[in-house]
């Protein structure tokens, strides 16, 4: 008698799975997860094959056949099956929890196939999926439709895992999965509608393995998914040291700048005492070095921020001149000290309203300024200022700085800006510096989207020319730089007055930061409250009214903007209108403008010095 089915397709997909199988153990030795579950799925595809070729068998001969074999040979065609696409669920997923180290959770996966399990079990003593007669007539049990349900929910399973993470796959892997979900099915539905005698799924599934083997399962692709791993793994452990460095700098920062500020405060409280000529220079010296100290803690902090993307370019309305003046006077008296002489020159017509980020254009001119006067000894340097057209809109700002110093080498110019690099570090060693100013120069710069160039002899001077595209506000001239508005910006405010009708308060976890505001403001006479955390602070505010508070950022428990946040939930309350300052021993660029959009009036760095506080004072208390 003949088969009622034809099994030619079967013993082809038997000898597809046979030679994958062996290739597999020959070649496999990987113990990952996604390689556990393709070897299982070609495993139970071998074994789904085998009892589909068995019950073609069992159905043709049914009669001649022990009912026992027949209900097992049944029993496994339909617990192959099912296992084999759970199996290939599994495997959709574990190249995710692979790759990502998450699991993909999809908690009742296991459920189903467990519950399947026990109704097959409990079919052998009673009818629940399929029945066996006597005579080997097979029919359907009360339950029959979970041998659908089952597969179908891990087909389902299997394409939203791959569809909610389709961003996250190789596009390779994405394809290789979907052709074996539509291979099956379609060989599967083909079978049943039709050519029924035909058994072709099992050769569908084949095919799709063989499909998948090729695309994913090769040494060359497994070393590449290796690869990627590793990458994934670096990447992550890279973020994390990025995260552990800024955050360790911005606490060195306030670290250190909170010692230093008791340091300078008390040694300006000194220098106002009228000490005597020995301890005048010593205070000098004290000053100097702890300013340079601060230099180099503001400027790590700067090049932290800007590598790890934190600064924004804030562009508001400015005008170049104004800018100008403020460098001018700073770097004025440092050129003089050294005999300099410091020629500027601004093209009058350069439009008066400019859009850009005055702060950064401004450390830009600082930092190549400080550097000609650091790097000449003598001769002059010119400072040059102009512009370029570009449309009616915008114009090219162009600072040259031109100096007659020590120049750079030709080989040396392609480092000077890598970060803690120094030219001829040697022979400049008693040039103070770090190596960072033209590092973070360039940064802001190109963050403004413009170009900085050098060029330089050697033993003859140097030219670094920055060109940055602004905005013009207002195009009419600006007319002649005037520099005649230099005052020695260490000289003490002029305006100290009579301030003993107002109460201020200050905050601050640290006692002598307290006492170093009292101290550089008993000659403006106002009255001092002080606080030791937020808390002690809002019992002040909610209690008194107060003409300024100076208020510390970084306290125990609760911190200055936490403070501030609480003040302000307070609507109508006793200083609802008093100017909030921070003075803080963050200096982090770009923090000015995170406090004053989290409410501050002002704000004001550590270590702070008795001119800046009369200032503020001056400011916000009329
Ligand atoms: P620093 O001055 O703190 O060392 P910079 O990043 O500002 O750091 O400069 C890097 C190096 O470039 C300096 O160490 C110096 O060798 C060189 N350099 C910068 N400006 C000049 C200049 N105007 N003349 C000569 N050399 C300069």
């Amino acid at each position: 008698m003949e088969l009622v089915y034809n099994i030619d397709y079967d013993i082809a997909a038997l000898l597809v799975l046979a030679i994958i199988l062996i290739y597999l153990f020959i070649q496999y030795s990987s113990t990952l997860e996604s390689n556990r579950c393709f070897r299982g799925l070609t495993i139970c595809a071998l074994l789904l094959t085998v009892s589909d070729i068995a019950s073609a068998f069992v159905i043709s001969y049914g009669s001649q056949i022990p009912l026992i074999v027949n209900k097992l040979v049944n029993a496994s065609y339909y617990g192959t099956e099912a296992i084999s696409i759970f199996l290939f669920s599994n495997y959709v997923k574990s190249y995710y929890n692979h790759i990502y180290g998450k699991a993909v959770h999809f908690l009742t996966n296991r459920v189903p196939i467990i519950f399947y399990a026990v109704i097959l079990l409990i079919n052998f003593f009673t009818p629940t999926l399929f029945e066996v007669s006597d005579q080997g007539a097979f029919s359907h049990g009360p339950v029959h439709f979970f041998v659908y349900v089952i597969p179908i929910y891990y087909y389902i399973l299997s394409m939203v895992v791959m569809f909610i993470h389709r961003k996250e796959y190789p596009f390779k892997r994405l394809i290789s999965m979907m052709t074996f979900v539509i291979i099956s099915i379609s060989t599967m539905l083909i079978q049943t509608f039709v050519l029924p005698e035909y058994l072709l799924s099992c050769f569908g599934a084949a095919v799709s393995i063989l499909i998948m083997l090729i695309a994913l399962e090769t040494p060359d692709y497994q070393k590449l998914v290796k690869t990627m791993e590793q990458l994934k793994k670096a990447e992550a452990e890279a973020q994390a040291a990025n995260v552990a460095k800024s955050t360790f700098l911005a606490n060195m920062s306030h670290e250190i700048r909170t010692p230093i500020n008791g340091v300078l405060g008390m040694n300006e409280i000194i220098l106002k005492s009228n000490p005597s000529p020995d301890i005048l220079e010593c205070a000098n010296n004290i000053e100097a070095s702890g300013r340079s100290l601060l230099a180099i803690i503001n400027d790590i902090l700067d090049l932290s921020k800007i590598e790890s993307g934190k600064i924004e370019i804030s562009p508001i309305r400015y005008s170049i001149t104004i800018i100008m003046n403020n460098v001018y006077q700073m770097i004025f008296f440092r050129a003089q000290n050294k005999h300099l002489a410091l020629n500027v020159h601004c093209n009058k017509d350069i439009p008066i309203g400019l859009l850009g980020d005055e702060i950064r254009i401004r450390q830009i001119m600082t930092n190549l300024l400080t550097n000609a006067v650091k790097y000449t000894m003598e001769g002059s340097i010119d400072w040059n200022v102009d512009y370029e057209p570009i449309d009616d809109e915008n114009i090219m700002l162009c600072i040259s700085v031109k100096d007659t110093g020590i120049g750079i080498k030709k080989e040396d110019i392609s480092e000077l800006f890598v970060a803690f690099k120094r030219a001829e570090e040697q022979a400049h060693r008693t040039i103070e510096g770090t190596g960072l100013g033209l590092r973070i120069t360039k940064q802001l710069v190109e963050l403004m989207g413009g170009t900085i160039n050098v060029e330089s002899e050697y033993g003859k001077g140097s030219v670094f020319t920055v060109k940055i595209p602004q905005k013009i506000l207002n195009a009419a001239p600006s007319g002649e730089f005037k520099s005649l508005t230099v005052t020695h910006i260490e000289e003490d405010s002029k305006d100290v007055r009579d301030m003993s009708a107002y109460t201020i308060l200050v905050v601050d976890d640290v006692l002598v930061n307290i006492k170093v505001i009292r101290g550089l403001l008993r000659e403006t006479k106002i009255n001092i409250d002080s606080a030791g955390s937020g808390r002690e602070a809002l019992d002040y505010l909610f209690k008194n009214k107060y003409d300024l508070v100076f208020l510390d950022h970084l306290m125990p428990e609760m911190d200055g903007v936490e403070t501030l946040k609480e003040l302000k939930k307070v609507e109508n309350g006793l200083n609802k209108d008093t100017p909030i300052i921070m003075l803080t021993a963050n200096a982090i660029l770009g923090a000015r403008e995170e406090y004053l959009e989290a409410g501050f009036t002002d704000y004001l760095t550590k270590p702070v010095r008795g001119k800046s506080l009369i200032d503020t004072l001056n400011k916000y208390i009329q």
